[in-house]
């Protein structure tokens, strides 16, 4: 094991107010890590992870900041290098938004939403802090949350899929143009995790995917927590450009006729 003692580092997670985003925030504070995190409605929630995160021994700052908008993100990350007098070694790209419809009814607006969040947001947080960890000589580790539609075509899910294939894809690129700086770029592709967001959508998702996932069950985010610290640590050293399926098996089995 390389990790017997835990460096304080500054680890950034964007969209941390609510569900996986929350729990990672509180995750990296309880490895012993400094938080930031953005977000962009519910300043309550804001509030109380900071509290949450500093009952840690550790400290936080919780700022809204909209990912894809660039002014905005390179607000969010001279406020964190001001308030922690250092640049990120970890960068968490978990903020993401879906819409529902079949392509041909796809609205525009909601293309360019999903696109702008999920895609552009990484691309903007990627390369502010790239440019940050190349400064600081230090080298830095950056998770990009997936989903099972980095690689499957999910129905009424058009933009959506093209954002988190564009996910995929940005990750490798990230991870070559970066590895000579010591930068590491994975990504974790969560399957069905429950949360407030999920259920909301479908009141039976507990059932219906567990139905379909080889575990027989479905994922919380505190089974994504494991897998994101892995890879942004020193057990992951040698790891970048990779995908790591957080899903109970569901998107490694093949779509087969029934015997
Ligand atoms: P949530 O809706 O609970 O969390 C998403 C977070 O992103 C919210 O806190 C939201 O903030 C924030 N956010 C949305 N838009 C922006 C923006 N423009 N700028 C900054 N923050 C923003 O969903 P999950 O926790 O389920 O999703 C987290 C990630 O995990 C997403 O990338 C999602 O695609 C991925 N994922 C989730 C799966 C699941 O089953 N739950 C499965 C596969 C992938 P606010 O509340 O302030 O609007």
């Amino acid at each position: 094991m390389r990790e017997g003692i835990v460096m304080r580092k500054l680890a950034l997670v964007t969209g941390g107010n609510t569900g996986i985003g929350r729990v990672l925030a509180l995750a990296f504070a309880k490895a012993g890590h400094d938080v930031a995190f953005s977000w962009v409605s519910r300043p309550d929630m804001a509030e109380s992870l900071v509290a949450e995160i500093e009952a840690r021994g550790v400290s936080a700052m919780g700022l809204p900041c909209d990912v894809g908008v660039e002014a905005e993100v390179l607000a969010f990350f001279d406020a964190a290098e001001r308030q922690f007098e250092r640049a990120p070694d970890i960068l968490v790209n978990n903020a993401g938004i879906q819409t529902w419809a079949p392509l041909l009814d796809l609205d525009e607006s909601d293309w360019d939403a999903v696109i702008r969040t999920n895609l552009k947001g990484t691309f903007l947080n990627t390369r502010e802090a790239g440019r940050r960890m190349v400064a600081a000589g230090k080298g830095g580790a950056i998770v990009n949350i997936g989903s099972g539609c980095n690689k499957l075509a999910f129905p009424n899910l058009v933009d959506y899929t093209a954002s988190k294939g564009g996910i995929e894809q940005f990750t490798k690129s990230a991870a070559v143009e970066l590895g000579h700086h010591g930068i590491r770029v994975n990504c974790v592709a969560p399957g069905a995790i429950i949360n407030e967001r999920t259920v909301a959508e479908a009141p039976d998702y507990a059932a219906s995917w567990s139905a379909i996932t080889p575990l027989r069950r479905v994922g919380t985010a505190d089974d994504i927590v494991g897998p994101v610290l892995f890879l942004a640590g020193e057990n992951a050293a040698f790891v970048t450009g990779q995908t790591l399926w957080v899903d109970g098996g569901v998107f490694t089995q093949a779509n087969w006729p029934q015997r």
